[in-house]
């Protein structure tokens, strides 16, 4: 039998109703006990180092979770995650470049209700996570939810309510359940190499959602706080004003000082090309200026925070950002 270890973080999964709202409350124990199905497939050990909102969740108890793993990753055949869905993309992207090239599991679920709820999207999700960690087409950083199981780097909320919560963007899904059956359409490839644990992430990363009309001047009050800019550009990309603009100048001083800028793009799918208009295409010219391509915004922001983790030298850390991980860019 397969030992899994389970870790529980919190969420709406393990929440109940207070006076003043939602907040977690039930333990990684109880949250077991509500599927007894699962002793069935696998050993489990627990453990439950937060019983947090994912709100409250950011780069620290990433780091966390990532040492969890990494420190009894030689005992156990996979990982299960219990954490809020508001923020799981981020922290399955986090995991992504904290734990490369696993061949074990490391799988995040959650629900949209809590798992003492009658109607509750819980149980099915705890359980299937935990089947498609024992199942020997398993691996690598996945999220787990309504019957999809989707790369952690290309994961994304769409959708606040219903159960259908997540989506693999511009990728395949790893593998479905067709009722009880998963089908399995994306396996580790035979070449990857072994596992690599990384411990530091640099939270110094700003991500600046254009709106038409917005001040360039936000840029230069940036820029003593933050070595990375994530630009969340119009279209397939440019820069209001394109070369001529007060936007490109203010851009050209964050270069200048030796920070990134990654564009990327407001639009959900096929990512962005600043190549294509005149208003994007000196902006790509700028040293220090990246595209984000098809990557998530999730990932492009926590893949910065890690590529700045490794290194002080722009240039490595770009290298590092373009450097595809984990199917994240295309
Ligand atoms: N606010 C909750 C959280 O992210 C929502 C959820 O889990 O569905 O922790």
């Amino acid at each position: 039998m397969k030992k899994i270890l389970f870790i529980a973080t919190g969420g709406t999964i393990a929440s109940a109703k207070t006076e003043n709202g939602l907040t977690p409350a039930i333990t990684s124990e109880e949250l077991l006990n509500a599927v007894p199905q699962v002793k069935n497939l696998c050993a489990v050990d627990t453990v439950q180092p937060y019983s947090l909102d994912s709100t409250n969740m950011c780069w620290k108890q990433w780091i966390h979770v990532a040492e969890i793993i990494r420190d009894s990753y030689a005992k156990y055949d996979g990982f299960v995650i219990a954490h809020g869905t508001d923020t799981m993309a981020y922290t399955a992207a986090a995991l992504s470049y904290m734990v490369q090239n696993s061949a074990k599991p490391v799988v995040l679920t959650g629900s949209q209700k809590s798992i003492y709820n009658r109607d509750t999207d819980a149980r099915n999700n705890l359980y299937r996570a935990f089947v498609y960690a024992v199942s020997d087409s398993a691996w690598g950083v996945q999220l787990v939810f309504d019957n999809k199981v989707i790369l952690g780097t290309r994961a994304r909320k769409t959708r606040t309510k219903s159960f259908n919560a997540f989506s693999s963007i511009d990728y395949p899904e790893t593998a479905v359940f067709r009722d009880t059956r998963l089908v399995t359409f994306l396996r580790r490839p035979a070449d990857q190499p072994p596992v690599r644990f990384y411990e530091r992430l640099e939270p110094a990363v700003f991500v600046l959602r254009l709106v038409p009309g917005m001040r360039a001047d936000i840029i230069p009050l940036l820029a003593p706080h933050y070595r990375a800019l994530v630009v969340e550009s119009f279209g397939v990309g440019g820069l209001p004003g394109g070369e001529h603009g007060e936007m490109y100048a203010r851009l050209q001083d964050w270069c200048t000082s030796g920070r990134l800028a990654v564009f990327t793009t407001q639009v959900p799918h096929e990512g962005c090309d600043l190549a294509v208009y005149e208003v994007g295409r000196s902006v790509k010219e700028l040293p220090g200026v990246l595209e984000a391509k098809d990557m998530t915004p999730e990932a492009v922001a926590v893949k910065l925070m890690w590529a700045l983790g490794q290194t002080e030298d722009r240039e490595k850390a770009a290298r590092l950002f373009e450097t595809p991980i984990e199917y994240d860019i295309m």
